[in-house]
């Protein structure tokens, strides 16, 4: 590991400055970093730990419904809080199906989507092709071991998924992601872009520029009638192999209006703007659900190793259109 110098910001404007000045890195709950720092993903010369600055954390309800969820705000702690569990089952269901009790005591919302990939290319500790290690390397996960790997949206480039679970809720909640900078105005990202395609860049991430702070989460309108479903090798301790976040806004027995996330199948959550538009004004368990789910899929690709993801991804949709239809 290289060493590097440390500072702690104080406060909001101290942050801001500190993460504006090159050759930095942030650490907010500092579980993810300190990965990179070990494996030598990143290399700054300073961090800067933002983890206390004062007035970005917390949970509270928008003035007209919603809510805002400081960056700063532990998983368990956002999970728990009274108005996510209420309002948004989807949310405080994803984050708890995340890592572990003792990491998510530790780890930040707004840390949790700057996840980087789980691709083992990407995380080896010797080198190895890789476009997002090494821009122009090539991807070793192409024709190498992908069995987790995209099914949606990847490119000859990258074919790595974004593994967050809070994201897929996030984005099934049309979210907002509420950025600060120091020398530009602060922007408002909508959950279901902030992460970045392969054919839009393959070395990328998150549309977050350099010195680019999450100061909030926002999400607009509650949705109680939704539910989160993660599969995976083990029940806990364990990162998805699909995941499912579903929203429902039902009159009767009727869709009105559906939104449908998957996590883990391509860089960025999956919005399945397809099956949402069929499914709009279906009854409940008809036959044209599935259709209307099979017609979200249609632009689904497999890699060698990960068809099988296709028929789990579209079956955990089926499985968690049903939990959302129970949920009150
Ligand atoms: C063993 C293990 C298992 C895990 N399993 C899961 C899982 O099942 N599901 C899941 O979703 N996640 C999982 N995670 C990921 C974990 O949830 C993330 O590591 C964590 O949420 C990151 O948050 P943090 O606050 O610790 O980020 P940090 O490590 O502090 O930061 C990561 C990076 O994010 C950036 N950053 C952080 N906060 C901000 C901010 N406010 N503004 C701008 N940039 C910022 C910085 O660039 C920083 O370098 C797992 C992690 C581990 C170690
Ligand atoms: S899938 Fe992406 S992260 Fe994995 S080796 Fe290929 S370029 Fe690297």
């Amino acid at each position: 590991m290289q060493d590097f110098s440390y500072a702690r910001a104080t406060s909001r404007a101290e942050a801001l400055a500190l993460a504006a000045e090159g050759d930095t890195a942030i650490l907010a709950g500092g579980t993810e970093l300190l990965n990179w720092l070990r494996i030598g993903i990143a290399a700054p010369g300073r961090v800067v730990d933002i983890s206390r600055t004062p007035g970005m954390d917390g949970v509270e309800a928008l003035p007209g419904g919603g809510a805002r969820i400081g960056a700063l705000t532990r998983l368990n702690d956002a999970a728990q809080h009274p108005l996510i569990q209420h309002s948004y089952p989807v949310l405080s269901q994803a984050i708890l199906k995340s890592a572990s009790a003792q990491l998510r005591n530790l780890a930040t919302i707004g840390g949790n989507p700057l996840q980087r990939v789980r691709c083992p290319y990407f995380r080896a500790e010797e080198p190895t092709p890789c476009n997002k290690r090494a821009p122009g390397s090539g991807c070793a996960a192409l024709h190498g071991f992908n069995e987790k790997h995209a099914i949606f949206g990847w490119t000859e480039d990258c074919v790595a998924v974004q593994p967050s679970d809070p994201a897929a809720a996030l984005a099934a909640l049309d979210a907002v992601y509420v950025t600060e900078r120091r020398d530009a105005d602060g922007r408002r990202i909508p959950a279901r872009s902030f992460h970045v395609l392969p054919s839009e860049d393959p070395t990328a991430h998150t549309v977050l520029e350099p010195g680019e702070l999450i100061v909030s989460i926002e999400i607009a309108e509650p949705a109680t009638r939704s539910a989160y479903l993660k599969l995976r090798e083990r029940e806990s301790y364990e990162y998805a192999t699909v995941s499912a976040a579903v929203v429902l806004d039902l009159d009767g027995e009727v869709i009105r209006r559906a939104r449908i996330a998957l996590g883990s199948v391509a860089m960025r959550p999956w919005r399945l703007d397809e099956a949402e538009r069929r499914l709009q004004g279906q009854r409940l368990g008809g036959p044209e659900v599935e259709a209307a789910v099979d017609a979200g899929f249609a632009e689904a690709r497999p890699l060698s190793s990960n068809a099988y993801k296709i028929r789990l991804a579209r079956n955990a949709v089926l499985r968690t259109l049903n939990l959302a239809t129970r949920a009150s």
